[in-house]
């Protein structure tokens, strides 16, 4: 912490550490304290009462930062295991090849994302950021478990994750305060799949039955 005098008459700027943006009144009724007797002339009552004050407040800046620290310590196991539990091996079709086939014909080899089998076989497809061990910012595709089924070809699946895909090269967009996910760039990339018609019409057709009977 520090003060310091500024320019006009008898303002004080006072420079704390981040952390008392969390603090509650009575701690900032503390650190006001504290610079009200810093600006003040000396006396021994007044460096008495200042290191009191002193010493409440580092107490409780290093309670926060331990608090703080377990708690980072907690999401660094959970995204480490979200990262382990990730599950691109189906019993027919393997997602991390359909993607990196994907990525190399419509996107260069450029998109970065991971991808994942829904964990329920009725999960839905979606297009997620996570986070990993490290606090970096991660895409996240998941692919409905019903898509890994005999009936789909690869370039059947291909169109479901290129679809995910283009949620991160087309994000949404904000129109007259609503958010458009699927506008019309979007839906015209969409038909740039090569299997665009083939993969809708399984998407239709099959899909729902494979999720009602709910096995392969
Ligand atoms: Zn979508």
């Amino acid at each position: 912490m520090e003060w310091r005098r500024g320019g006009v008459g008898s303002e004080a700027i006072l420079r704390a550490p981040k952390i008392f943006g969390e603090a509650p009144d009575e701690i900032l009724q503390s650190l006001a304290s504290w610079v009200r007797l810093a600006m003040q002339r000396k006396s021994p009552a007044r460096r008495i009462e200042r290191q009191a004050l002193e010493t409440s407040l580092h107490a409780w800046i290093s309670a926060r930062h331990a608090v703080d620290g377990h708690t980072q310590k907690l999401l660094r196991g959970r995204a480490a295991r979200k990262i382990d539990r990730l599950d691109p091996r189906g019993a027919y079709h393997d997602l991390d090849a359909i993607l990196a086939a994907v990525n190399a014909e419509y996107f260069e080899g450029k998109l970065e994302a991971k991808i994942t089998w829904s964990a329920r076989w009725g999960g839905l497809s979606t297009q997620t950021m996570a986070k990993d061990e490290q606090g970096k910012p991660y895409a996240l595709l998941t692919i409905s478990r019903g898509y890994d089924h005999k009936s789909a070809s690869a370039e059947i699946v291909g169109g479901v994750v290129y679809h995910e895909c283009l949620h991160i090269a087309v994000p949404p967009q904000f129109r007259d305060g609503r958010r458009v996910v699927h506008g019309r760039e979007f839906r015209q990339r969409e038909k740039e799949y090569r299997f665009y018609e083939a993969w809708r019409k399984w998407h239709a057709e099959k899909l729902p039955g494979i999720i009602r009977r709910g096995s392969t």
